[in-house]
């Protein structure tokens, strides 16, 4: 596994409870998952861990965090028992020159991980750790991050942002329709990547009203800049779920390498 270059995803997670659901994006996740190398360890960047500073986890065993309310007793009970790596941590934090990456003893995993990791590696045996968010921090920062982290990917780790191209959830509206500037916004946002124009996704609120409907928590957007910050130039593209959800979620997913 030295030597070969893992793919990197940004995941279109959407609703927890896709966790349980056999629907098309949890059957896309598990064909996703049986198809790649097994990964050494996992580093996934989830919408749903925001720090001021960036901070990565280091527990020997972190533990499933239920960060949401409203929802069925199973996906409460439900566990996600990968071990962590204290010594992986350690590699991200002396990798990346940047900035002081923090330890971290408290967090664990999130649904923005264990609800697309439960499909992509059911057993739970690969060690996962969670890079968050700094949310004093722009764009661009968020793009460049990603880039300083592209050596773990010839280290057999594989690279996993978890948020949503497209999330406005106070629009959201139960019915499968897709909103004209959800399509807009998801539709460029594709066109960009395939062309390797990163500059416009970046700098998203240049397009206007569909991108600040698009981006409307930019948490579960900057996933996506990690990734296409890994991203090598020429590398192929594949959109393994490409749908707008709820109106105003775009579950799209793309996998990289
Ligand atoms: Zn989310």
């Amino acid at each position: 596994m030295q030597n070969t270059r893992m793919p990197v995803m940004f995941v279109g997670h959407g609703n927890p409870m896709n966790a349980f659901e056999d629907n098309e994006f949890s059957q896309a996740w598990t064909q996703v998952g049986a198809s790649l190398l097994v990964p050494r360890a996992i580093l996934c960047i989830s919408a749903h861990w925001e720090t001021i500073g960036t901070e990565v986890t280091a527990m020997p065993q972190p533990k499933t965090i239920h960060d949401f309310y409203g929802f069925p007793p199973e996906l409460f009970a439900l566990q996600y028992p990968a071990p962590g790596s204290p010594e992986l941590a350690e590699d991200i934090r002396s990798t990346v020159k940047s900035i002081d990456i923090q330890p971290d003893q408290n967090w664990g995993l999130d649904h923005g991980t264990w609800s697309v990791l439960k499909r992509m590696f059911p057993q739970a045996n690969i060690p996962v750790l969670q890079l968050s968010l700094d949310r004093t921090q722009s764009a661009q920062f968020h793009y460049d991050l990603g880039q300083e982290l592209k050596p773990l990917r010839r280290q057999g780790v594989l690279i996993i942002g978890s948020g949503n191209i497209v999330h406005n959830l106070g629009l959201v509206v139960w019915k499968d329709i897709a909103f004209d500037w959800a399509q807009d916004y998801d539709a460029r946002v594709k066109d960009w990547i395939l062309q390797d124009d990163h500059e416009p996704i970046i700098h998203y609120e240049t397009y206007g009203r569909p991108a600040h409907l698009a981006v409307n928590s930019a948490e579960h957007y900057e996933p996506l800049l990690y990734v296409l910050g890994l991203k090598e130039p020429g590398e192929p593209v594949q959109f393994f779920t490409e749908k707008i959800w709820g109106g105003s979620v775009s579950m799209r997913s793309v996998l990289i390498g």
